[in-house]
């Protein structure tokens, strides 16, 4: 049985639909991580999970409980619910030790003396700070409070864990080293959790699947590897790209041999593609693809086109050249060798191809086609570390 489920969730704020229908299930077990950018409902959404806000429609079911239906009038309180949250800020009781704040939970539970010192002993220890025990907040680092709330949140055992973007207030290193305690700890004890970030990296090294919301909309979930190379829309494929996704609108254009992009900013500069994209031939297109998909030639032949070298940025063993295509101020990244990167000089132009890449209908169309392309199988029945 999932440990969640949410059925057509909506909610809005006076005129403002933070949500809109959103399906989602939660595997027992799972670590799901909700990625958007900002505004886009996710905070709305763990709040309803949690009970902190109502939707306006829909169901919410915790394992076989019904937490929230719209339909029935069911609204379980907070404290009904099994569901512990932690937030971008760590939001500490100041004038209690650490041992104090993870302890209060199960206090306000009644749990014995006995089970409640070893259970305090082991969140703490699950988070690295035994020897912290009677230190003051105050006197913490903001890496380490966070782990104090962590290890409070932990201690009660709840059934769902939801995270509030919980990295997001930490310094760069701070954050990396957190990220892998909390994927140990999620290995450990086999939580089932709702990850809220913004950061499409945390999302993709964290989630055993993800879940991208745009305007309030889930628009895709897939595990991180079907998400990056198999993106739903042009938006979701530049919300994944790491740091940077080309993005290339024009026509499709066969001729007896070749099937063509006829890029809009340039219609001199072809872009060869696959024959397979040839029954679309005369269809406006977007073709979406990571630096690391698009080859520099630095010699291309004459019936291909030639893009302007703007800056390389080298980097090991290869360099990631900028290059601007026609009136288009979004530039396209491609890859160069070192040894290539030598015949090219900088406002020269050289030729591109693209060896993987996505195509969407339209200017912010879905996906027609993709090519070159892992295959990853899509599972049937997920496999969930146990
Ligand atoms: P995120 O967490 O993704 O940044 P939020 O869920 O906080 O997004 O907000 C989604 C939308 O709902 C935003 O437009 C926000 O301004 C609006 N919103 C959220 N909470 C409230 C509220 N209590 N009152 C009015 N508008 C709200
Ligand atoms: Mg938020």
């Amino acid at each position: 049985m999932p440990a969640l489920e949410l059925s057509s969730l909506s909610k809005s704020f006076h005129t403002v639909a933070a949500l809109k229908d959103v399906t989602l299930t939660v595997e027992d077990r799972e670590f799901l991580v909700i990625l958007g950018p900002s505004g886009c409902g996710k905070t709305t959404l763990l709040r309803c999970i949690a009970g902190l806000e109502y939707p306006d429609a829909g169901e919410i079911h915790i394992g076989d409980r019904c937490a929230y239906s719209a339909r029935s009038g069911t609204a379980l309180s907070p404290r009904e619910r099994s569901i512990g949250m932690v937030f971008q800020n760590y939001a500490l009781y100041p004038h209690m030790s650490v041992w104090e704040n993870v302890a209060f939970g199960l206090r306000m539970r009644k749990t014995g003396k006995g089970e409640l010192g070893e259970r305090v002993a082991r969140a703490l220890q699950m988070v690295d700070l035994e020897g912290f025990e009677k230190r003051s907040p105050k006197t913490l680092s903001g890496g380490q409070r966070q782990r104090v709330a962590l290890a409070r949140t932990l201690v009660t055992e709840p059934s769902v864990l939801l995270f509030d973007e919980p990295l997001s207030n930490l310094d760069p290193k701070l954050r990396v080293g957190l990220r892998s305690q909390l994927k140990q700890i999620h290995e450990q004890t086999g939580a089932t959790s709702v990850f809220v970030t913004h950061d499409q990296n945390e999302a993709m090294i964290l989630g055993d699947r993800v879940a991208v919301i745009q305007n309030g909309t889930i628009a895709q979930v897939d595990e991180p590897r079907r998400l990056y190379h198999y993106p739903v829309n042009v938006d979701v494929a530049i919300f994944t790209g790491n740091p940077h996704t080309n993005v290339i609108t024009g026509q499709i254009h066969q001729s007896d041999e070749r099937v063509l992009l006829i890029p809009d900013s340039d219609p001199y500069c072809f872009l060869p593609l696959p024959d397979v994209f040839r029954p679309h031939a005369g269809a406006s297109v977007t073709v979406c693809c990571r630096p690391e998909d698009v080859e520099l030639v630095a010699d291309p032949a004459d019936d291909e086109g030639r893009l302007e070298v703007i800056a390389f940025n080298p980097e090991a063993g290869r360099a990631v050249v900028h290059l601007r295509l026609g009136n288009d101020p979004r530039q396209v990244l491609a890859v160069s060798s070192t040894r290539e990167l030598k015949h090219i000089k900088r406002t020269a132009n050289a030729g591109i191809r693209i060896i993987r890449g996505n195509l969407y209908t339209g200017e912010t169309g879905f996906l027609l086609g993709s090519f070159g392309q892992p295959a990853i199988p899509q599972r049937v029945h997920r496999q969930i570390r146990q």
